[in-house]
């Protein structure tokens, strides 16, 4: 971050200076005492479990000199040089912060948001900008209220573009992230069921990720995926929409492609030309992401050969679709998180090991409130035909196995448990040489457990 002042902090989040000098400088903002350092600010933010009031002279014994505290609570430092800033609201304090400071740099903004497939999409469209520009993304999933922010401050004079992913479980807050990003150019990947429980349905869901261009006029343009039965309700705006897919509509649209073991070649058709393009994961969905990047890349006037050079130096994720083999044995880790999409896209890539025993490790999807079951059932109806066997473990996720029973996959094919220990003791008993084993769940599940004793 560049250094920014005490006034700044003041104009910035309409603070009162209780104690202190508006010409002081601040390095950088600090939101966790435990990595507090000497010239940092300390934003005291209330979360769910902490109040950051109470870890304040913590930080004062790092070295941080300069507060933001909020109007219910007072803090007593007699020493000199010590800056003591009030705001009615922490957590919007440091919102406001990132606005200000993202006004200091006029660079190419990009906002992602979407059902499933944020960050991946991020990280693809971080990968195909970065072969022409300096290019500034989240780190991992920074991507909520606390986490946007956060990566603001870490621009610099050095970026020439930024990719943000904007997450969010309810109303207003994709909209709080745009109002701070100012994005000329937006990508939704899908509208699923993820936070539905928050949000009521699928229509509520495209009303929240459309708050990602609330700002738009016609000099912005949204990048969205044309094949999404809910994204194509967007119609009469009046800002730019362009579409990718599989469906010949789009504006691109994918007509051709393979997957190996190094990932997936694709052709695409683009305003009635033919371009093909290679990247290194695997999986339809990530072609999806891929058409995204490359949608955006176009906006912000990159060549195909700057976007096909980008698009393979993709590296993905932890834990995302990480394609590991053991020995013989094949291990599909993507137990980073779980919806009934992401679900339906890994399995779609277990289904493709024609020649092996596939086996489905599948924890709860869940958030899902009142759409538990169906959500659940329908990952069952698409499980049945991708893998030989399917291993259950929570809850919610029995439903999985009785839809594929009912479906007609033999039920001594089906698994279910209350705890990864007692899944991990089945699968060691089962497993043999050749097997592709995939190991998915949401994040509360821990299914990586499983996934790290396979491996
Ligand atoms: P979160 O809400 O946790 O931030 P996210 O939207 O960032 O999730 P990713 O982390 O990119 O999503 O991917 C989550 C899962 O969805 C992964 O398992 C990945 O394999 C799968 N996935 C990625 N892209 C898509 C897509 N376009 N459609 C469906 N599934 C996808
Ligand atoms: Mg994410």
């Amino acid at each position: 971050m560049d250094c920014i002042s005490v006034n700044e902090i003041i104009r910035a989040t309409q603070g009162k200076l209780l104690k202190g000098d508006y010409e002081d400088l601040v390095l950088d903002i600090c939101i966790d005492s435990r990595k507090a350092k000497n010239g940092e600010v300390y934003i005291a933010l209330i979360g769910e479990r902490f109040d950051g009031h109470d870890f304040i002279l913590d930080a004062y014994e790092k070295g941080v000199k300069t507060f933001i505290i909020d109007s219910n609570h007072t803090l007593t430092l007699d020493e000199e040089g010590i800056n003591i800033i009030q705001v009615s609201d922490t957590s919007k304090a440091l919102m406001d912060i990132a606005k200000y400071y993202r006004e200091k740099f006029s660079i190419h903004y990009v906002g992602v948001t979407g059902s499933t497939g944020k960050t991946t999409t991020k990280d693809m469209i971080h990968s195909v900008l970065s072969s022409k520009y300096n290019t500034l993304k989240n780190e991992g999933n920074l991507n909520n209220q606390v986490g946007l922010p956060l990566t603001i401050f870490k621009l610099s004079k050095e970026h020439e573009a930024a990719v943000l992913e904007m997450g969010m479980s309810s109303f207003g807050e994709i909209k709080s992230l745009a109002d701070i990003v100012h994005h000329k150019v937006a990508v939704i990947s899908n509208i699923g069921y993820s936070h539905i429980e928050n949000l009521g349905s699928k229509d509520g869901i495209l009303k929240a990720k459309l708050e990602i261009a609330s700002n738009f006029t016609k000099e912005n343009t949204l990048i969205i995926n044309g094949d999404d039965k809910y994204l194509k309700k967007i119609k009469d705006v009046n800002y730019k929409v362009k579409t990718f897919g599989f469906e010949s509509e789009n504006d691109i649209y994918c007509t051709r492609y393979d997957m190996d073991e190094n990932g997936t070649n694709f052709e695409v058709s683009l305003y009635d030309k033919q371009y093909e393009f290679f990247v290194p994961s695997r999986g339809k969905h990530n072609i999806y992401n891929a058409m995204a990047s490359i949608l955006v890349a176009l906006e912000l006037d990159l060549s195909i050969e700057e976007i096909r050079n980008g698009l393979l130096n993709y590296k993905s994720s932890k834990m995302r679709l990480d394609i590991v083999k053991k020995g013989n044995i094949t291990i599909i880790n993507d137990a980073y998180n779980a919806s009934p999409d992401s679900m339906k896209a890994a399995l779609e890539i277990l289904g493709e090991y024609k020649e092996n025993r596939k086996i489905a490790v599948l924890g709860d999807m869940l958030e899902m409130g009142e759409y538990a079951i169906e959500g659940h059932r329908l990952v069952g109806t698409f499980a049945k035909g991708k893998c030989d066997i399917i291993i259950t473990v929570g809850k919610d996720s029995r439903h999985i196995g009785v839809k594929a029973i009912e479906d007609g996959l033999g039920s001594e094919n089906v698994f279910h448990f209350d705890t990864n220990e007692e899944a991990i003791d089945l699968i060691k008993n089962i497993i043999r040489e050749k097997d592709v084993v995939l190991v998915k769940g949401s994040r509360g599940m821990r299914m990586e457990k499983i996934a790290q004793v396979l491996l």
